[in-house]
């Protein structure tokens, strides 16, 4: 009974590890995982037979136990030689065999159990071992042998398939095989020692549980894993970078083919006080802790040429799933290529920059240089239109005036593209009033659109505040663009101007301003191309209208300068609209009121706004004819005039005399303007005159600049004769002035 038990509980541990196996063979989703799951649900039939056969009471009980016994083994076998087949990717021989031999295996269990009426498979007889236990053992007729035969059969087709699989797979996927192979013919040896030992119980079955475990841990886990470690590090030497592990004693445990092959290494060369190693750690600081990126160069030899290398190197800890150190690891990327690229990056931008500066210095430096003669070409004439009584000449006069308008407009234009180009454009926020801007506006295109037949109209919503906060310079820069264009490109009809508020608060609101003409409009295709610098669309159209195409360039600039926008919509031969949104603040929220325009008379004939026959002033520059221009403008104020045609004689003059105002130019042979006025502030007589800087430098905080040196003010050539009127008038002591009304 005894050795009964013992077959008993190993049968039912077996069946308990197929069970599981079954349950875990669930997580094969290829058909093969079902095929292995049906041999081990008939494994499991077998020994329960096996189990039922052991503790047999009769012969009839151990008859139908060996009969289900020995239909079991078949479709054992017949699944997995299916497993076998799909396993080893034989398909084709799947699909062909796999009704017949099902077919065969379903005639050979009813031939088992017809066992019964033919008695032609075996027979049962009883014997008793060396304890006394008696068990129910078989013997066999001739048909159990082809019973066998087919079962032999199947399992030989089976190793045959696998063996031709071994021998044209390679490595890991050979290990898989083998480890078929070694349960297959265990299975056979069991099975062959129970046949030739006769022995009571078949022990191949118990076999089969071990065999269901090791086939899926296989499958599962050892194939999956293996594959993937031999993958990885085939990908990681395979890689661009270099790959260097430590332990966590900071030995090398590996390094890729690009870390041995570009530092001409071993695995065991590499430790952190060999090169490149400890250079690396020593840059990023601490040694050993201090984990980071840093990167550094090699000098290599290629060729006989010795070159540079740039690495990028990443030194990390390597931590395991629970965050626990197991070692660290260092990855060099090869930056040669991105270093060439940004250094020539760098250099191509440099110089760039350079030829972009040298453009804009020589834009500011002849805008400077034109100016210089064109002050002295409209400050004559000034002098011929104030002078002359003949029509002709004064007609002449006029024209030079206009033209000179033109050329210094474009001038301008120029200057303000270069200043945009070095953004050296500031914001300048001053308070002013609204009404004043768009009274100037309309003052500065009257006479144009006078001679042209065009009226220019101006509405403006009477509850915007009085007084706003913004950079008025640079909005009646933009507003002037856009008006002179208007006018420009308009043939009849005009130009109409609304001004609105939009998202208004008590503090802030966001000016709106319509410029509409009725003019020739710009095609479709054209609309988009308007802000381009240079560009003038419609060439033909616009030849004979002057223009740099730099106007809505710049305009453009401000408008993004003062964060506002600016848009566009037009129609060719009906008209233009510009439309313009700016965010100004408010500074007095009184309503402004309407709009009131009284035209100047544009014609009214010049007349000296001052006398000052008691007043001396200095007038210092190097041209001689721009001192006879200042002279020529002063002429009728009765002013005494002193002229000095350079520094040193102006510092001269100064010790000698007290002047009531000096007016000094800057660019002169030297000592140049600057210096001598800092040598007259401080010795000599003139130490608290006013001086102002004349000068043709009209560029953007130029006027700044001067006021800090120390300049009492700042006018800029051509000269104006009305402005350079009204400076006297403020800095020349007011006894000594007397107005002309
Ligand atoms: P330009 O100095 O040529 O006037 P702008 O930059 O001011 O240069 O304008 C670019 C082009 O846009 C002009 O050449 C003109 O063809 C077109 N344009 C600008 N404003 C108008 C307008 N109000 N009506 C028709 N065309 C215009």
């Amino acid at each position: 009974m005894y050795n009964k038990a013992i077959y008993v509980i190993v049968d039912s541990l077996a069946i308990i590890i197929m069970l599981i196996t079954m349950h875990a063979l669930g997580r094969i989703k290829e058909a093969y995982g079902k095929w292995l799951k049906f041999a081990m649900l008939f494994g499991i039939f077998a020994i329960t037979a096996n189990i039922f056969v052991a503790v047999s009471v009769n012969e009839t009980m151990a008859a139908v136990s060996y009969c289900a016994y020995f239909s079991s083994i078949d479709w054992v076998i017949l699944f997995l030689f299916g497993f076998c087949v799909l396993y080893t990717n034989h398909d084709v021989i799947y699909k062909k065999t796999r009704h017949f031999f099902a077919v065969l295996m379903l005639f050979d269990t009813i031939s088992i159990f017809l066992n019964f009426l033919f008695n032609h498979q075996f027979y049962i007889y009883t014997s008793q071992n060396e304890y006394g236990v008696t068990f129910f053992k078989t013997g066999f007729y001739s048909f159990y042998y082809l019973h066998l035969a087919l079962d032999y059969l199947l399992i030989l087709l089976s190793l045959i398939l696998i063996i031709y699989r071994i021998k044209k797979s390679y490595s890991v996927y050979r290990i898989k095989y083998l480890l078929i192979l070694f349960v297959l013919i265990f299975v056979i040896l069991l099975n062959l020692a129970y046949m030739a030992f006769s022995l009571a119980l078949d022990a191949s079955v118990v076999f089969y549980g071990v065999a269901g475990v090791l086939i899926f841990f296989s499958i599962t886990i050892f194939e999956p894993r293996s594959l993937m470690l031999i993958s990885v590090t085939r990908a990681v030497d395979d890689m661009n970078e270099g790959l260097v592990l430590f332990d966590i004693t900071d030995t090398c445990i590996y390094a890729n083919s690009f870390a041995k092959e570009r530092f001409s290494m071993d695995v065991s060369d590499f430790s952190f006080s060999s090169e490149p190693i400890s250079s690396i750690l020593k840059r990023m600081g601490k040694t050993g802790n201090v984990y980071g990126d840093v990167s550094f160069n090699q000098k290599v030899l290629k060729g006989k040429k010795e070159i540079n290398v740039y690495y990028r190197v990443k030194y990390c800890p390597l931590l395991d799933r629970r965050d626990r150190h197991i070692g660290s690891y260092f990855l060099f990327e090869d930056t040669t290529e991105e270093t060439r690229y940004l250094d020539a990056l760098t250099e191509a931008r440099t110089n760039a920059d350079k030829a972009n500066q040298a453009k804009s210095a020589f834009l500011a430096n002849m805008s400077h240089e034109i100016r210089t003669p064109l002050n002295s070409v409209l400050g004559l004439n000034e002098m011929i239109l104030r002078n002359s009584e003949d029509k002709e000449i004064i007609d002449y006069a006029n024209n030079i005036k206009q033209s000179g308008a033109v050329l210094l407009s474009l001038i301008n234009d120029i200057l303000d593209f270069s200043k945009i180009e070095a953004n050296k454009m500031e914001v300048i926020n001053v308070e002013y009033n609204l009404h004043a801007l768009l009274r100037d506006i309309k003052q500065y295109f009257e006479q144009l659109s006078l001679e042209k037949n065009l009226y220019v109209n101006i509405s403006c919503d009477e509850n915007l505040p009085t007084t706003l906060y913004g950079d008025e310079k640079h909005l009646r820069q933009v507003l002037s663009n856009i008006t002179s264009n208007a006018v420009k490109y308009t043939k009849e009809g005009g130009v109409s101007i609304s001004v609105r508020s939009k998202r208004r608060t008590d503090k802030k609101l966001v000016l709106v301003f319509d410029i509409s003409d009725t003019g020739i409009g710009i095609a479709d295709e054209d609309l988009k191309h308007i802000f381009d610098a240079f560009r003038r669309v419609n060439e033909a159209q616009n030849a004979t209208i002057q223009g740099t195409g730099l106007g809505l360039t710049i305009t453009k600039e401000l408008i993004g300068l003062l964060k506002g926008t600016i848009n566009v919509s037009s129609k060719q031969n009906v008209g233009t609209t510009f439309t313009i949104e700016i965010p100004q603040e408010i500074a007095d929220n009184t309503p402004i009121g309407s709009f009131i325009y009284k035209p100047i008379s544009q014609s009214t004939p010049y007349k000296e706004s001052f006398h000052a026959p008691n007043a001396h002033i200095l007038v210092v520059d190097d041209v001689m004819v721009n001192l006879k221009v200042v002279e020529a403008l002063l002429k009728r104020t009765l002013l005494k005039i002193d002229k000095a045609t350079g520094g040193d004689e102006a510092i001269a003059m100064c010790k000698e005399k007290k002047y009531d105002v000096i007016l000094l130019d800057h660019r002169m042979p030297a000592p140049d303007g600057i210096e001598t006025f800092k040598v007259i502030s401080k010795e000599g007589l003139n130490t608290d005159t006013p001086i102002i800087a004349l000068t043709a430098n009209a560029l953007s905080g130029a006027e700044a600049e001067y006021k800090e040196i120390g300049f009492t003010d700042y006018l800029s050539k051509p000269i104006k004769s009305d402005v350079l009127e009204e400076l006297l008038i403020k800095y020349l002591p007011k006894e000594k002035v007397e107005l002309n009304k």
